[in-house]
């Protein structure tokens, strides 16, 4: 099955799409248009690029194949994260203490950005602060502490740590062993909170045309992106298209790999039982390396995120075997009806670092030069609710000629997966393996 079929069934039944309905409607393209920048993709990265650059003056048009907050934007597991996907210490060794400094003040200040545009913009997405990590095993919660004791010391960053004998105060589950309470982080329904940035960016200007695939892309110092029913002609480009850019620059499509990983929402429940799983409210995620994370929503039901799989087929009986999964967390969930299952696929790349750049320019003849004009943004890794507000203002700076942010991600190396398009699932999952059986050490 091909991912884009396999990712129409993934959306059918989500929770988000049931209770936040679109209002605004964008039309197709159907002209040829000029302007300053030619956004690929309505998720979050490619609206907040739009918002950026509409902001610094520049004419912006944002095409989207399907409807915007349709990918991962809109159905991910809405909890907003401090930091990268990867571990600090990979940036570290790749960028250098300093640089690695500034890096993790970027992903503070991609925090504080989802706070800022809620408040600027009037976007009701349901936010609560709090983000806990918990750690099943004494192993695994030596390494969380470890994590939290290194960001204190080289990175002057505060958490709560929570010991083995308090930790009842903050979930109502024997599973896990100890915890990390980060204020900063917290949750949101990311389809309202997507559709909000929507209307924000229709609102400075931003032209924004729903279901309109770019088929094509003509390199140059004016770029021409073709859709079905018509073309844009820019002086930038930004692939912003995660997973589902379908053939239309294959150098990116080989430094990333898709991964399905799926969500369940419970019925309604007694709002004292929905009070009493996770009393401060916070997101909760465990540390595992295929893990599961969770949250209460604002209507008591328990949203249960977890499992992966490599190949693009939806896993056989989803709510049941998530249902398994939420009551193994919480046994007295057993029981409680799943009303919502749905899923989406994960860009992630090979060392989970966030893959930011520009395409190389490609002479008459078809050799590689310099940079070009196209710019794109991917390797989220399965943490870019806020990540990808920040990527959208980086590449805004640049393309206003102060490139030096995003350049700090850029110099990131990323190497393509093993195996090339087609033999690099099999190579992945033997390397899952190996960190499932880590996992349950
Ligand atoms: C189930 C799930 C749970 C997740 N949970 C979390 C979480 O709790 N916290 C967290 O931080 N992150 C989470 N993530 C990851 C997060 O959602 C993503 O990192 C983020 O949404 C990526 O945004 P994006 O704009 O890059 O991609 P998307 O939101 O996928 O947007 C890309 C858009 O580009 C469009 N497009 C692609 N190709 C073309 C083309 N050729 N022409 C026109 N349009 C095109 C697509 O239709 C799509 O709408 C989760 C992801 C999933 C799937």
């Amino acid at each position: 099955m091909s991912l884009l079929s396999a990712d129409q069934q993934l959306t059918k039944n989500s929770y988000y799409a049931a209770t936040a309905p679109r209002e605004q409607r964008f039309s197709a393209l159907g002209a040829n248009l000029d302007c300053d920048v030619a956004v690929v993709g309505g998720g979050l990265a490619g609206l907040s690029a739009a918002i950026e650059l509409a902001d610094r003056g520049f004419r912006v048009v944002l095409l989207e194949a399907r409807e915007v907050g349709w990918g991962a934007s809109g159905r991910n597991g809405g909890q907003v994260i401090a930091g990268l996907a990867c571990e600090q210490s990979t940036i570290e060794r790749q960028l250098g203490e300093a640089e690695s400094r500034k890096v993790w003040g970027m992903t503070l200040e991609a925090l504080r950005l989802i706070g800022e545009r809620r408040e600027r913009f009037g976007i009701d997405c349901d936010w609560r602060p709090g983000y806990l990590s918990v750690a099943i095993g004494a192993r695994k919660a030596g390494e969380l502490q470890a994590w939290q004791q290194h960001m204190q010391r080289a990175y002057g960053y505060d958490t709560q740590w929570i010991a083995p004998q308090d930790l009842a105060a903050w979930i109502a589950s024997s599973r896990f062993h100890s915890g990390v309470h980060d204020p900063l982080g917290g949750h949101l329904h990311p389809l309202k909170y997507s559709l909000g940035l929507a209307r924000a960016a229709a609102g400075l200007g931003v032209q924004i045309h729903e279901n309109s695939a770019v088929v094509a892309l003509e390199p140059g110092s004016t770029v021409r992106v073709r859709t079905a029913t018509g073309c844009v002609s820019a002086s930038h480009v930004l692939l912003a298209g995660n997973v589902y850019l379908n053939g239309l620059a294959p150098m990116l499509e080989r430094r990333i790999m898709p991964v399905g990983t799926y969500i369940v929402a419970s019925q309604r429940l007694d709002p004292a039982l929905a009070r009493s799983l996770v009393p401060s409210q916070s997101a909760v995620c465990d540390t595992n390396f295929v893990l599961d994370y969770f949250r209460p929503t604002v209507d008591q039901r328990v949203l249960y995120g977890g499992r992966v799989s490599y190949s693009t087929a939806t896993p056989m009986n989803l709510a049941s075997s998530m249902q398994a999964r939420m009551a193994r967390t919480f046994p007295q969930l057993r029981g409680t009806k799943v009303e919502f299952a749905w899923g989406g696929f994960v860009d992630i790349s090979m060392n989970r670092a966030p893959d930011f750049g520009r395409l190389p320019n490609t002479d008459a003849r078809g050799s590689a030069k310099a940079h070009s004009n196209v710019y794109y943004l991917q390797g989220f890794s399965g943490h870019g609710l806020a990540l990808t507000g920040l990527a959208g203002r980086l590449v805004a700076e640049a393309i206003a000629g102060d490139a030096e942010r995003f350049d700090t991600f850029a110099r990131l190396r990323h190497r393509p997966f093993p195996g090339g398009r087609f033999m690099r699932t099999p190579a992945l999952v033997a390397g899952m393996a190996y960190y499932r059986l880590k996992d349950m050490l």
